[in-house]
């Protein structure tokens, strides 16, 4: 028995009158689309060049390209339901570009999908699936909009219900047209149904947040890769995000891409805290303002549209462009707006202008002097690195200064002489740079970056380990603009290489880890300090974990900002660690180690124990081993 497939009917002709009002119709739709779309071309063509972007390697845009876009990765991992529901109607647009034009072309008589041939009924039938799937996707997200409602998609539109009943009758009138006759008059009438709803709908797109069906795949392919990157300013008249002059392409296109769903507030730390701070906002502040004054003008950015408190409270924890689904990059935005409000002096903070002093004019960020650094190294006899030894050990700021710091230093010290690792410390080191190149002071960080690899160059440094995910981060990533730094690695990467050398404690503990957005979701880097905690315990993760991990609020040199609005950061984390009922919370970072030490003293007795990877790995070591 042979399966004759189906096709949707077609008017077998058309009038002259219909051809003349068809034609004058789709004239008007593509000409109210362009008169939207046009000027939003134009802005984000007439923005600044992105002085650092470079298309090559084109693979790996590609890639991403076809896992981010094609495959809708990033929509769905992050929220599975409503994501393959947005992701259905995604490919069901993409099945149906070939019967839209197939579809206008029928009019003049030259449709290309022959109904009765068997690729054509292949082709229809292969579209109505995905038309049945899109209806039912469409249905699905206007359900969880209008009567589940996030909080975080905002106040209710109804431009979003337009668009999904115009979605859902472009899919309903394709389909119908299945069950009727080509001689019938439905049949006719289905085609122009099918034809007024595509027509309308086109002018609405850029009209409407679903301008991003057109821009974000843009957005995905040309964004600048390297989460949360901050890009090289231009040279020494580029003062960062000051004026609409500033702005780049890239940032122009992202802020027209927002697809508005909020991902990036629910995630965010400091909006979860009450802090005024929307990553979302931020990204529709520059729309707005491009909206308002275009990109040369020369308007102050903060101002009407964005606002000098709000960036100021982000920890670039990296969670907004973490989740964002058209490849967002909010860091560069929220850095470069700093940079701008320090360099202009717009940027007024006691506390900000007491870091900047301290990092101009001394070696830490804590404000001490280098003898206590000093000082350390001599009373604990830790050696120097003279480039014989295979590590040079990275003190940075905490480990050189804060005593708890100074605590966790010795504990890797322990372990790696344990493990017969030779090592040394810088005779003299500076702060990597890590908070006041996010602060937005460029030129702070530059001294500070150039004297530290001299430092390094001059003592033949061949690798470096370091106890702070900060100072890996900015070693290895942001002093390139500055020199070639040597290979660096996290203490969690080296001690992981030698777990099964070390013997794991006796008394075994319940620890619930908390991964540091700079070592997790900067560095990809989850599994590692697990196995080392395991050396002294079961291991558990507090509910958000791994890439969705919540900051300690530190980050973003918030560390030396001064007390917090709203809740904080901290305390809000410290309770969910201490919720999973773990005797310890297990840190590798010397940063959050610093904010639950106050946070879990705020809960009083009964709360767990705070230690370092490294304190957990050198647990087992027998107790006559030395530092
Ligand atoms: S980096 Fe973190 S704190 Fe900053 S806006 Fe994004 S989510 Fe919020
Ligand atoms: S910036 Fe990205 S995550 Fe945030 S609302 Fe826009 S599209 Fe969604």
């Amino acid at each position: 028995m042979t399966v004759v497939l189906p096709s949707p009917a077609e008017p077998g002709h058309f009038l002259l009158a219909e051809k003349l009002i068809f034609a004058a119709l789709l004239i008007a739709s593509v000409a109210l689309f362009w008169r939207r779309f046009g000027p939003v071309l134009r802005r984000i063509l007439e923005s600044k060049k992105d002085p650092d972007f470079r298309l090559a390697p084109v693979s790996g845009r590609v890639r991403d390209f076809v896992w981010e876009v094609m495959l809708q990765a990033r929509v769905i991992r992050e929220r599975p339901l409503p994501g393959f529901a947005h992701a259905l109607v995604f490919w069901a647009f993409c099945a149906f570009a070939l019967v839209t034009v197939n579809h206008c072309a029928v009019i003049f008589g030259s449709g290309f999908l022959d109904p009765n041939g068997i690729a054509g009924r292949f082709y229809f039938c292969f579209a109505a699936a995905f038309a049945v799937a899109c209806a039912a996707g469409i249905l699905g997200l206007f359900l969880r909009r209008f009567f589940v409602r996030p909080r975080w998609l905002g106040p209710l539109s109804r431009e979003s219900g337009l668009i999904a009943l115009l979605i859902f009758l472009l899919m309903v009138t394709y389909l119908a047209a299945f069950f009727v006759s080509a001689a019938s008059p439905a049949a006719r009438a289905l085609w122009w149904a099918h034809t007024l709803t595509l027509l309308f709908f086109l002018p609405v797109i850029p009209h409407t947040k679903h301008l991003h069906l057109v821009l974000s795949p843009f957005a995905v392919f040309l964004s600048r890769g390297g989460f949360s990157r901050i890009p090289p300013l231009a040279g020494d008249e580029d003062f960062g995000l000051v004026a609409g002059r500033d702005l780049t392409q890239l940032a122009s296109l992202q802020a027209y891409s927002c697809v508005e769903c909020g991902r990036c507030t629910e995630h965010c730390p400091a909006s979860n805290t009450g802090k005024i701070l929307n990553p979302k906002q931020v990204v529709l502040g520059l729309r707005a303002y491009l909206n308002e004054y275009g990109p040369k003008s020369e308007e102050p950015l903060i101002g009407r549209h964005e606002s000098q408190e709000a960036i100021f409270k982000c920890t670039t924890c990296g969670a907004c462009e973490y989740q964002c689904p058209v490849g967002i990059e909010h860091l560069p935005i929220i850095v470069g707006l700093r940079r701008g409000a320090v360099n202009t002096g717009e940027w007024q903070d006691s506390h900000g202008a007491k870091l900047f002093l301290a990092l101009e004019r001394g070696s830490n960020a804590l404000g001490l002097s280098a003898s206590e650094r000093d000082r350390f190294v001599e009373k604990n006899a830790l050696p120097i690195y003279d480039g014989t030894q295979e590590y040079c050990l990275w003190l940075g700021c905490m480990g050189g200064y804060d005593p708890k710091g100074r605590e966790i230093i010795l504990s890797l010290v322990r372990v790696m002489n344990h493990l017969g690792v030779t090592f040394g410390v810088l005779r003299k080191e500076k702060c990597t740079g890590d908070p006041v190149r996010r602060l937005g002071n460029d030129l702070v960080f530059q001294q500070l970056a150039e004297s530290n690899l001299e430092a390094l160059k001059s003592s033949n440094t061949r690798k470096i380990v370091s106890i702070c995910p900060h100072c890996v981060r900015t070693i290895q990533e942001d002093w390139k603009e500055f020199g070639a730094p040597p290979p660096v690695e996290h203490h969690s990467e080296f001690l992981a290489r030698y777990a099964s050398r070390l013997p794991p404690a006796q008394d075994r503990k319940k620890i619930v880890f908390h991964d540091p957005c700079y070592l997790g979701r900067y560095r990809g880097v989850y599994d590692e300090p697990r196995a080392v905690a395991a050396l002294a315990g079961q291991v558990v993760d507090p509910e958000r974990s791994r890439e969705r991990s919540f900051c300690c609020g530190a980050g973003g040199g918030l560390a030396f900002l001064g007390e917090e609005t709203g809740e904080r950061v901290s305390h809000a984390r410290a309770k969910e660690l201490t919720a999973t009922g773990a005797q310890v919370v297990g840190a590798a970072c010397p940063f959050c180690n610093t904010m639950f030490r106050d946070a879990l003293a705020a809960q009083g007795p009964g709360a767990p124990e705070l230690l370092d990877i490294a304190q957990l790995a050198a647990q087992g070591l027998p107790k006559n081993d030395p530092i």
